[in-house]
């Protein structure tokens, strides 16, 4: 695919939409997905003020990113028990809660909506494996309504088992934002490989650079990128060989400076390698 250029962009908090999008232009970027902003930010007033702003800075906001309330990233159990919506007992609720994103989104204009839904079940004739596709079906046919698709963030279960589990809920507007480090943070799978399973569902992408972890049961470590086993460049090759044309967003899940020189220093690695023949 020479020639053709990723954009690269980066994900950026809702906590306030405005001062994020201004933070965008600091990168020099034009392209970035955000956390669902808080319902303060729902009114029609306050939607029209962020896309005013993202509309003068000249910025796609490629997709906003779903999260649920009590969810908890601590270490692998709990992450089972409290994201997404694999846990029967929060499920209901929380579809609910999606449809509600789909509208926000589709009022800012947003037309991607993603997640993390959680460690998809392996037993696929389980009930809970059932129950989990006829949720995702019902978010899909909704998005579909309000012309959006919805992406399942990659890494916390193996690529045939999330291969199998899109073709189970058999939408065409369902895909993958593929996270490469998650792969190794859950110590799930090869990245690189992994893309020969799912590239066709690819969406979106995360550029992000991880370790697994040393102890099972624990989560592996996030590491600037470049800087961790992913093996970008490689990444970054696969996915032009499987044609991929869409963003590249840069996700570094630290806060302060050093995340903005992380941010800054994978702009510029990235597009080194975009620029490689
Ligand atoms: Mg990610």
């Amino acid at each position: 695919m020479k020639g053709k250029i990723m954009p690269i962009g980066v994900v950026i908090s809702g906590a306030d939409p405005l001062v994020s999008l201004e933070k965008v232009t600091s990168f020099g970027m034009s392209t970035c997905q955000m956390s669902i902003p808080p319902e303060e930010w729902w009114s029609r007033e306050r939607t029209e003020l962020i896309r005013k702003k993202a509309r003068e800075k000249e910025i796609k906001i490629t997709s906003l990113i779903c999260s649920f309330e009590d969810e908890d990233y601590q270490d692998i159990p709990t992450i089972k028990r409290t994201v997404g919506l694999v846990n029967p007992a929060t499920r209901g609720k929380r579809v609910l809660r999606v449809l509600s994103y789909s509208d926000f989104a589709l009022e800012l204009e947003v037309e991607i909506i993603q997640a993390h839904i959680g460690f998809i079940p392996e037993n696929t004739s389980g009930s809970n494996y059932k129950e989990l596709v006829l949720a995702l079906q019902k978010i899909a046919d909704y998005c579909k309504e309000n012309n959006q698709s919805f992406t399942l963030e990659t890494g916390q279960e193996k690529a045939l088992v999330l291969s199998k589990f899109i073709e189970d809920v058999n939408r065409l507007n369902l895909g993958v934002n593929f996270d490469p480090a998650n792969m190794l943070l859950y110590d799930a799978d090869d990245p690189i490989k992994a893309l020969d399973i799912l590239g066709k569902y690819v969406i979106g992408v995360h550029c992000k650079d991880g370790k697994r972890p040393e102890r099972k049961g624990e989560l592996g470590k996030e590491y600037p990128l470049g800087e961790g086993d992913v093996g970008i460049e490689k990444f970054i090759d696969k996915l032009k060989k499987i044609g991929y044309t869409g963003h590249l967003t840069i996700e570094r899940e630290i806060s302060g400076q050093k995340q903005i020189r992380d941010i800054l220093k994978a702009k510029e690695l990235l597009q080194k390698l975009l620029n490689k023949e």
